[in-house]
């Protein structure tokens, strides 16, 4: 017989596709790694069990404790998945701009959540940061994540998404872009990438909004960079411990634009259903073209799944209210094509 014991058995190990008609003016080999495949459909169930166990084995997450997390969505679930099997409570605080499915799926997993402001400082007592932090301390036998400072997150990459990368490319990866959020992903897996090969490029994708890519550039926090977007996952207000600037080569930013054309792009063009971040991580892989050679072997990771999204991304009033479809016009010659 032939079965894992739970279902956090099931995470990592995830496929590799290769991607056609999106990256036709790339000359180079273009490879996703596609985390939805994960039981909680996203890459973060791998940090999150990563971040649990460790907790467990040095004693700061206790029997019955109640795990408190402010996630947008994807790292609550795999929480939740982590929780359920292993026996703690889950809290999750959210910002209200996360969309409602994310919401409704952290409550079907078992998870209490707390909605913040988005729009407030971090240092605001509203903030999810602080928020948080507050409910830890109040919560007897609590364990509070900080998935943006708890290395345990880029750990998690280091051991599986960058070994994995490396095995299903037998070793010719040359690039790897991916979207940035807590830094857990590209750190971990630039991390064991550079370890087998310091030839390989790291790029980070970042959104208008963020301080990632001046940061950077500059080595200046620019609060004038910090402002509110649409994307979720990428972008931070904040310097995570688990960025490792001195990993990645550089970043790109997206608008919230592009990132949503090219979510649908994705659909369309390689029937990959997949979350806003990828649609930002392809683009942002585009804006690179000229980084790339015909012999280069470049891996993209797309974050997430397209179905948190729908009522957003693949609902063309949402699209249409921001402008998002504006080049949308419908002509004649396209109601009578075949
Ligand atoms: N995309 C999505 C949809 C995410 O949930 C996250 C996690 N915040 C990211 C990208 C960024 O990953 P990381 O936090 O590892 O940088």
């Amino acid at each position: 017989m032939k079965y894992v014991e739970n279902i956090l058995g099931t995470i990592g190990n995830t496929p590799m596709v290769k991607l056609n008609k999106i990256t036709a003016e790339i000359p180079a080999l273009v490879l996703a790694k596609v985390e939805y495949f994960n039981p909680g459909h996203s890459c973060k169930d791998r940090m999150a069990l990563k971040m649990v166990e460790d907790a467990e084995a040095d004693g700061r997450l206790k029997p019955g404790g109640t795990i408190i997390e402010g996630t947008s969505g994807n790292t609550g679930m795999g929480l939740a998945l982590a929780a359920i099997i292993k026996g703690y409570k889950l809290i999750c605080v959210i910002t209200d701009k996360q969309s409602k499915e994310k919401m409704d799926i952290l409550r079907a997993v078992g998870a209490k959540v707390v909605i913040c402001p988005t729009d407030v400082e971090p240092t605001d007592a509203r903030s999810y940061y602080s928020v948080s932090k507050r409910l830890a301390e109040e919560t007897p036998n609590s364990w509070y994540v900080n998935q943006y400072d708890n290395l345990s997150n880029t750990k998690a990459n280091y051991e599986q998404t960058g070994p994995e990368i490396w095995e299903q490319t037998d070793g010719k990866v040359t690039h790897f872009i991916v979207g940035v959020g807590t830094g857990g992903t590209i750190s971990g897996v630039a991390k064991y990438l550079k370890e087998k090969n310091p030839n390989i490029k790291i790029w980070g994708v970042d959104t208008y909004g963020s301080v990632f890519k001046k940061y950077k550039e500059t080595g200046i926090f620019d609060e004038n960079e910090v402002y509110s977007y649409v994307t979720e996952g990428i972008g931070e207000d904040i310097l995570p411990q688990n960025v490792n600037f001195d990993l990645i080569d550089g970043f790109t930013k997206v608008t919230d634009k592009d990132a949503a054309v090219y979510t649908r792009k994705l659909a369309l063009e390689e029937g990959l259903f997949v979350g806003m971040s990828s649609g930002s991580a392809i683009k942002g892989l585009l804006q690179l073209k000229d980084e790339f050679g015909p012999d280069d072997v470049v891996v993209v990771l797309f974050h997430d799944s397209g179905s948190r999204y729908v009522g957003k991304i693949f609902n063309d009033d949402w699209m249409r209210d921001r402008g998002y479809l504006e080049d949308e016009i419908t002509k004649a010659e396209d109601l009578i094509k075949e």
